[in-house]
């Protein structure tokens, strides 16, 4: 049976760190529409190619762009047992595109599709993000609310300074926070409707988050 998985949930809410686990855990690539779209631009491939034109213009690239792209991806050799899509589909038009590529991908192979949503509150996700700091030597990340750190200025691992990204503040943590939300409502709905969505309360450690994710899948 291939196993096809998406994740659904806003930055911060620890759905990056789940991924990666599960992707080792059950041999499944990590299909991350961000990644997937710079290296695309990246290798100049002809689809890489047209998406740089918009980019370059500070355009968004159009779905049906985004969803061929996916589709070559999901379509490589190390998806034939499934994959986990992170990041894809954000509105209800993606979901469209991407029922419609599965369709074509999987038309004579069993598979079972579930949908994540890693739901958490938003005044929440905005006190972590405030709470977030980068070594300025190595990039290694820390949280001065979840994560135990002796010095909140020096990193653990190379003794960095760390250093709070501009963006992340308060007002534009929420506005943010406030167009993800009304974009992804709907399609909690859409997937609801379906019977496929599990929702799984990101408000909780790492090793709880998991479990509940590997409970699901059984
Ligand atoms: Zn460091």
């Amino acid at each position: 049976m291939k196993q096809e998985f998406i994740f659904i949930g806003p930055p911060g809410s620890g759905k990056g760190t789940q991924t990666k686990i599960l992707s080792k855990e059950y041999n499944l690539p990590h299909v991350d529409t961000g990644s997937l779209l710079r290296e695309e631009v990246a290798s100049a491939s002809k689809e890489g190619e047209l998406a740089k034109q918009f980019i370059d213009k500070g355009q968004l690239v159009p779905a049906e762009l985004v969803s061929k792209i996916i589709k070559n991806r999901l379509l490589k050799e190390d998806c034939k047992n499934g994959f986990i899509l992170d990041g894809y589909p954000r509105s209800i038009e993606q979901a469209e595109l991407l029922d419609k590529i599965l369709k074509e991908i999987d038309e004579n192979t069993n598979t079972s599709i579930k949908v994540f949503y890693f739901e958490i509150e938003e005044k929440k996700l905005i006190e972590r993000l405030v709470n977030r700091r980068t070594c300025s030597k190595c990039g290694a990340i820390y949280n001065l609310k979840t994560m135990e750190i002796k010095d909140k200025n020096r990193c653990e691992k190379c003794g960095g300074e760390l250093t709070r990204r501009k963006d992340d503040t308060e007002e534009v943590a929420k506005k943010r926070f406030d167009t993800y939300f009304q974009e992804t409502e709907p399609l909690i709905d859409f997937y609801k409707k379906r019977g496929i969505l599990i929702t799984i309360n990101a408000d909780n450690d790492i090793k709880s988050i998991y479990e509940k994710l590997k409970g699901a899948i059984k």
